[in-house]
């Protein structure tokens, strides 16, 4: 039987990280993947130039049971690390907005950067591969794989979370974890498209395709940022995030106005031209079609001179104010992290070995810290991976 010092399971981007990092330590690194291609969710991530890390990364934008389980990880390998390495590399790269840094040029860019880390490493990758069983043993734990058994003596699991299962995603190292006696946090959809009642998305529907600069709030957790219409419901920049925050029967608050007291500007419009129609006023502050709707929901009279006070901050409110309760997720199908996972308890905050099983490490997306949108999530997978790198 073929023997390795570590077997990674996953050829994600923690388990990449982690492989080159543990194979530079002069360890023997087997990496295998179920999928035809290592990195898929790194190529297709950030509309195909991967968002790769954020400037501003910090714990505060990361949600987990445990709050503070990452301090430990995000310090030790920091956004920095992981510019230098791209800097290294020659890859170019841009701030998009809010300390998002994305390649200049295709995603593939940062796979083939982990690919070559691997190899330069001698980190071996096998593809198409499965695991079927997992068993600890006095050397470590021996492998069944779909093609032959391996025995390693430290196992890093990297299989990422359940979002978007046609790309490969599983729920393997959720169930493995269980194997173990590991305690798993609950897991949900996060950073996905919210979806409307169906009476409301009829309403609804003439805006798909609109965009606006919005603050959507649940509860005390608010984002400032973009929210788009679609066919489906809601998404956009805005929606996903608060969708990490979101719970089924709670309501969400939208302002699509945020800082503009519309309520006044529309009294300073009635009084410079009271004879324009309402949607014409609006339409100095929001998305035509948005405008349009508004104003045919609030069917009032033709000229916005006959316009009460009363009802013009009615108009204000459901703009800025508009509050409902999404009928659900677009779910897992959609969804771009999976909330929960493996319990930070069972996890030593430095290495990301399981306390209770000497050798055995989780990594990445499948344990229970789930970033923002905005490069976040890469920042986690490649400090986890980077630290159990420097333990196995
Ligand atoms: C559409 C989309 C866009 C995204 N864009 C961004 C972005 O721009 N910036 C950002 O920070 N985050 C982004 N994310 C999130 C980010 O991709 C993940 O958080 C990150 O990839 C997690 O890394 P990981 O290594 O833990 O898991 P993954 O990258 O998902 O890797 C897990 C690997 O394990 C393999 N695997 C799964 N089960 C098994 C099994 N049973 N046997 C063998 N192999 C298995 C999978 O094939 C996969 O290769 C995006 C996600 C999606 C879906």
């Amino acid at each position: 039987m073929e023997q390795f010092d570590v077997v990674v399971i996953g050829a994600g981007a923690a388990g990449m990280m982690c492989a080159a990092e543990a194979g530079k330590r002069g360890r023997s690194v087997l990496i295998v993947d179920h999928a035809d291609k290592p990195g898929e969710k790194i190529r297709i991530s950030g509309g195909g130039r991967c968002n790769f890390t954020n400037l501003h990364a910090a714990p505060a934008n990361y949600i987990s049971q445990n709050p503070s389980f990452c301090i430990s990880a995000l310090r030790r390998y920091t956004q920095r690390d992981f510019i230098a390495l791209v800097e290294r590399y020659g890859i170019a790269y841009h701030e998009k907005t809010l300390g998002q840094l994305f390649c200049d040029g295709s995603s593939r860019q940062i796979v083939d950067l982990l690919l070559n880390e691997m190899k330069q490493a001698g980190a071996e990758l096998r593809l198409r591969t499965s695991v079927t069983q997992v068993e600890k043993n006095e050397d470590g734990f021996r492998l069944a794989l779909s093609s032959d058994a391996v025995q390693c003596r430290s196992l890093v699991v990297a299989t990422g979370g359940k979002s978007i299962p046609k790309m490969g995603a599983t729920g393997f190292g959720y169930d493995l974890a269980q194997q173990f006696g590991l305690n798993v946090v609950e897991t949900r959809p996060a950073l996905v498209p919210l979806t409307l009642e169906p009476v409301m998305l009829d309403r609804l529907t003439p805006l798909a395709g609109v965009s606006v600069d919005a603050v959507v709030a649940c509860g005390k957790t608010k984002f400032a940022e973009a929210m788009l219409f679609t066919h489906r419901g809601l998404s956009g920049p805005s929606i996903l995030q608060i969708s990490s925050y979101w719970r089924e029967g709670a309501e969400i608050a939208v302002s699509m106005l945020p800082g503009v007291n519309l309520f006044e500007e529309l009294r300073a419009a009635r009084a410079q031209n009271g004879r324009q129609a309402l949607q014409t006023a609006l339409s100095a502050f929001l998305p035509k079609r948005l405008a349009q709707l508004v104003a045919e929901t609030e069917k009032g009279p033709a000229n916005l001179a006959d316009y009460s006070d009363k009802h013009l901050r009615r108009i204000d409110e459901a703009v800025n104010q508009w509050r409902f309760k999404p009928a659900g997720s677009e779910g897992y199908r959609t969804a771009e992290v999976t909330l929960g996972g493996v319990d930070t308890r069972e996890l030593d905050s430095k290495t990301m070995e399981v306390k209770s099983v000497p050798g055995l490490y989780m990594i990445g997306e499948v344990v229970d810290v789930t970033g923002w949108l905005g490069g976040y999530n890469f920042q986690w997978a490649w400090s986890s991976g980077w630290c159990a790198g420097q333990a196995v």
